[in-house]
């Protein structure tokens, strides 16, 4: 008798967000046969090494398989229904003699789309407060003001088919060859196919993606403001404009011209101020106005920033001039970092915003989400933002948090500041798939979750693309899918609205929210009408789908390629908004004590804080460690050698790693990897050194600029 032949599970891959599609196999021996999915539209069978490796990294060793509890400083095993007894009444007796707002959530994009749904449900809709955001925070959310600032909404205009159509593809503040390298390998073959198409990548550092590039423009750190006020003001007096656009479908022109021409409306202002060659500026600048396909592709060089959402504006506003954007091969594109930073933000991840894209200073939406939830009460305000809401714990506003799969002591500006917050909170409640990480160590309460090919859901990717997350091993030990730990805690708290019978449940009540109440309104580009009332059977087989979603009159699926292609944008109005961007400096300059700009970023091949990607070891071979990376001439004069040892340390702290050299880094600034934690020989959390200043209207925090000193060690 020969045993069946098993099936290969079809799945996404859990890191960045080009969110390529996998196929898993368990193998009789234990192994995992990890392949691309050649019918996932976001990579056609291709992985990267991250991918690739993801069989390697699903061991049990170390892995958080019971729950605990601390007790008289040291974590016992525990009872789930201890376990969850402890947090729900914890919060309850919190929230009853401090308010809903002296607890919190802390998430993750690296939740499923309905573990996000279910935390914001109960934070806002049942206990009331805002005070949830998510690491997308430190990532995304300058992408996500931007969108609303243009657009009315979070909305990304395109999909990486335009890569393929474009004639020019602008990739500023973006190694993308290493932190997503299915999509640099798409531009890759567009370049091979069509030699012509111009490359042009904007990064102060020279890193492997300008290997691609017909131009590289190494800007002063934190000067891409004055780099596209100086694009607009140059076709605006080109006269590359589309006036029958901009009269039509947009506001707000003259002021954002105006602020543009400031500083920026003479070239070799720009060219010296942004430190490039004045011809190579002229080069991108002429490209740009000649070419009509071309697309601005931003990443976190972009984001990250104390001006970061004035960054994102300042490129959509040279699209919105000469209306390229909503059509195929062009437009201004947030290429995401995180698997779900983007399903996130589609149920209101961030502590600013509501579920299916609505808005929490706007009245009428909170009674659209409070009235289709049936919740008791509904968070009236916008909450506290990352960095604030690690202040306000530090301070005693807030004095329960809950951390969910994510690592705040290692992802965090000024790291140590966590540290304090944490000791100080009365309560601290983890849940993660790693028994032993930097913030675990301050937990209360610690409950295992299911982690990839465990669990069961949904993720979107930087093109709006739906794909399903889905289990092909076992629940390991107690461990439990983070939607269900949230509504098991929901229900312990009173609350009801939180009985679903599985991921597909959570998922359809996903889909109604956004198609409720939204006919003939502004939301109406965020829906998911088409995906209502999915049955197990038909969310298991769910295709990977862009929104928004309906179904055509023959009940086939209707995905989205392009937004915008009619013209119509979320404001009240329809239109598209141009927005002022003054430039300005970065928050914290250099001075003689700190000479050098900290500019943090990814390796190749590890992922975030290392608790998945640190298992595999092929990954470990391209970087075993963390590194200093700095000009050869800065080496000297600060009396360092390569391989050895150097601290590097602002006003807010200090760690040590490697000296190297080779990064393409320019003199004035070092390069550190964020992923080094503290679990390591030595503590390498470069988060110990950012600065924590934030961009005032995203509150996204300024990873790329710290004023920095590097010393011996
Ligand atoms: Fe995973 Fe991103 Fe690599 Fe694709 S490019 S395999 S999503 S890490």
């Amino acid at each position: 008798n020969l045993s069946p032949i098993p099936l290969a599970v079809r799945s996404t891959c859990p890191y960045c967000g080009v969110g390529c599609g996998v196929t898993a196999m368990p193998l009789p021996d234990g192994a995992i046969a990890i392949a691309g999915d050649a019918s996932h539209p976001a990579n056609r069978g291709r992985l990267c090494v991250k991918g690739a490796a993801l069989g390697e990294t699903t061991s049990l060793e170390g892995r958080l398989l019971h729950p605990a509890l601390r007790e008289d400083g040291v974590l016992r095993q525990a009872s789930w229904d201890e376990a969850l007894d402890r947090v729900a009444g914890g919060l309850r007796a919190i929230i009853d003699e401090h308010g809903p707002d002296a607890v919190a959530l802390y998430v993750s994009g690296q939740l499923l789309t309905e573990d996000y749904y279910v935390a914001n449900k109960l934070m806002k809709g049942y206990i009331g407060s805002a005070n949830i955001d998510t690491n997308s925070r430190l990532c995304m959310s300058s992408a996500v003001a931007g969108h609303k600032r243009a657009f009315g909404a979070d909305l990304v205009p395109g999909c990486y088919e335009d890569f393929d159509l474009a004639d020019m593809v602008v990739l500023v503040g973006s190694n993308t060859a290493w932190c997503h390298p299915i999509l640099f390998q798409r531009i890759a073959r567009l370049k091979e196919a069509r030699p012509d198409v111009r490359i042009v990548v904007i990064d102060p550092r020279r890193t492997a993606t300008c290997e691609l590039a017909d131009l590289h423009l190494p800007v002063k750190p934190g000067t891409d403001v004055w780099l596209f006020n100086g694009l607009l003001s140059y076709l605006a007096r080109a006269g590359v404009r589309d006036a029958a656009f901009i009269e039509a479908h947009t506001n707000g022109l003259e002021p954002a011209l105006d602020a543009a021409q400031v500083d920026c409306s003479d070239p070799l202002a720009v060219a010296r101020h942004c430190r490039v060659e004045p011809g190579d500026l002229m080069a991108f600048y002429g490209g740009f106005a000649a070419t009509t396909k071309v697309i601005t592709a931003f990443s976190q060089g972009v984001n990250q920033s104390s001006a970061g959402t004035d960054k994102v504006n300042s490129i959509i506003n040279c699209h919105l001039l000469t209306g390229r954007i909503g059509q195929p091969g062009m437009g201004p594109f947030s290429i995401t970092g995180q698997p779900n930073a983007m399903g996130g933000r589609e149920v209101g991840g961030l502590a600013n915003m509501l579920a299916a894209h609505m808005d929490l200073d706007n009245p009428q939406h909170r009674d659209t989400v409070q009235t289709f939830w049936s919740s008791p009460r509904m968070a009236a305000k916008g909450g506290l933002k990352a960095v604030d809401l690690f202040k306000a714990i530090e301070e005693g506003s807030v004095k329960a948090v809950w951390v969910i799969a994510t690592n705040p002591m290692v992802s965090m500006p000024d790291a140590n500041q966590v540290q304090r917050a944490l000791e100080k909170c009365e309560l601290v409640v983890v849940s993660d798939i790693i028994a032993s990480t930097d913030t675990n160590a301050f937990a209360d309460v610690l409950l295992p979750a299911l982690g990839w090919g465990e669990k069961d859901g949904t993720v979107t990717n930087s093109e709006r693309l739906i794909s399903r997350q889905r289990a092909f091993l076992p629940a390991p030990g107690e461990a439990r899918a983070d939607w269900r730990i949230l509504a098991d805690v929901a229900r312990r708290l009173g609350f009801d609205g939180f009985d679903f019978a599985g991921a597909h449940e959570v998922f359809d009540e996903h889909a109604r929210l956004s198609a409720f109440r939204n006919e003939g309104t502004q939301r109406r580009v965020f829906n998911l009408s088409g995906l209502c009332g999915l049955q197990a059977p038909d969310y298991d087989k769910l295709e990977p789908v862009q929104w928004p979603v309906r179904r055509g009159a023959d009940g086939a699926l209707e995905g989205s390629a392009r937004l915008f292609a009619d013209r119509r944008f979320a404001h009240a109005d329809g239109k598209a908004r141009f927005v002022a961007t003054a430039p300005r400096a970065p928050a914290n300059p250099v001075d003689p004590e700190y000479p050098l700009v900290l500019n943090t970023g990814r390796v190749r091949d590890q992922w975030h804080t290392m608790s998945r990607t640190g298992r595999a070891p092929r990954l470990a071979d391209h970087t075993a460690e963390s590194f200093i990376d700095m000009h050869p001439q800065d080496a000297l004069l600060y009396g360092v050698r390569e391989g050895e040892l150097a601290r590097v340390s602002s006003q807010w702290g200090a760690m040590v790693a490697r000296v190297q050299h080779g990064g393409g880094i320019a003199r004035g600034s070092v390069f550190v990897p964020i992923h080094w934690n503290g679990q390591t020989a030595s503590d390498a959390r470069v988060g110990t050194v950012v600065n924590p200043v934030v961009d005032p209207v995203s509150g996204e925090p300024e990873f790329k600029h710290t004023p920095v000193q590097v010393e011996r060690f």
